[in-house]
């Protein structure tokens, strides 16, 4: 933690300073006789600690309340823990690309150095290069597990072993957990405490546009963050809608048994292709894949309207495309369309 944000005081909001009920708020500057957007709520402004979803997510996620931060997407958790750990000017994180290009971004906003080791052709991290460019000021490294963009998971002994050597704080990015079999890394917070897990509403939720995302640490870490954090980070509706969603496990798990099974097909269908040179495997929504010549598949695709993510310029991915998982019926589509291309 940086210095002078231990010693930060944080934002006393209005509904910091009285929690209780009230029969007229006059305390926080809000328009009390009602809203434009309609709606009940829309005139106040939101709980600041996201209580209710908080309470809900400790019993998902098996951990209590105060090892969860809730930020505007996981990005606005990257974000404030690079500010909350690294000084500008003079720390490092540590980063395996190929991987999450906002890890980079945000060391970029706040003036810090990064440190790069590449993943191995397994898109596995490598334990002694890793080891090698850890420095003093080496704060962060981050693991994305399922990593994005080549959806695999990193091997779980070679994580544990750099958890257990890292001198700063490990953040396994999980964003796309809920695609895998591979237990979370979430369950052994208590035995790490140098360790944070991401997870985000945005993938197999369903709810990138509410933007929701989570961090997993000690409770030290987390209230750091709530201390930097804006104060009236998640708003109303999102709080509202993501309250009443999480209730409904059932289908998330029918939503889930959709995405994985429509993967292997495609997994399947891709290898049948010869215009595909290589499918990588895949415990995320989505597939990395090798062809001849990304660009012109990508621009033949896009013709067909078809959009999909040329990730051609990332270490060890050249000529490669990553596509979604979509609705059977895109995927339909989509199969279509390298079909057609094939045959041309
Ligand atoms: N981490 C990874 C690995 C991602 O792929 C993404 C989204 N592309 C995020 C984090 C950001 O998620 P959010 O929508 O919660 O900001």
């Amino acid at each position: 933690i940086r210095p002078h944000l231990k010693s930060l005081k944080p934002y006393s909001s209005a509904r910091d300073e009285f929690e209780g009920e009230a029969s007229v708020y006059l305390d926080a500057n809000e328009n009390n006789l009602g809203s434009l957007a309609g709606g009940v709520d829309y005139n106040r402004y939101p709980d600041p600690y996201q209580k209710t979803i908080k309470e809900k997510l400790s019993k998902l996620k098996g951990v209590r309340p105060e090892q969860i931060f809730i930020g505007n997407g996981s990005d606005e958790a990257i974000d404030l823990l690079v500010r909350l750990v690294c000084e500008p000017g003079r720390d490092e994180v540590l980063l395996l690309p190929p991987t999450y290009g906002m890890y980079e971004v945000s060391a970029n906003i706040h003036n810090i150095g990064i440190q790069r080791v590449p993943l191995d052709e397994h898109f596995q991290p490598v334990y002694e290069k890793i080891a090698e460019k850890h420095n003093e000021h080496t704060k962060i490294l981050f693991l994305c597990s399922p990593n994005n963009p080549t959806g695999n998971i990193l091997e779980p002994a070679t994580v544990e072993k750099l958890i257990r050597s890292f001198n700063g704080l490990v953040v396994v990015d999980e964003a796309y957990i809920d695609f895998t079999d591979s237990p979370s890394w979430i369950t052994r917070l208590d035995e790490f405490p140098n360790l944070m897990v991401m997870q985000t509403l945005s993938k197999a939720w369903g709810m990138a546009g509410l933007r929701l995302g989570m961090a997993f640490a000690s409770p030290e870490i987390i209230g750091y963050l709530n201390k930097i954090k804006p104060p009236y980070n998640i708003n109303v509706v999102t709080q509202e809608l993501v309250s009443a969603a999480l209730d409904k496990t059932a289908q998330l798990e029918d939503l889930l048994h959709v995405i994985i099974q429509e993967r292997t097909r495609l997994v399947e269908a891709f290898a049948a292709l010869s215009l595909i040179e290589k499918v990588y495997p895949s415990d995320a929504n989505f597939v990395l894949v090798q062809v001849q010549n990304a660009n012109e598949l990508y621009a033949y695709l896009l013709d067909r309207g078809i959009v999909v993510r040329n990730r051609s310029t990332q270490p060890g991915c050249a000529n490669c495309l990553r596509i979604t998982i979509g609705t059977p019926a895109e995927n339909d589509n989509l199969l279509e369309s390298l079909n057609a291309y094939s045959a041309q």
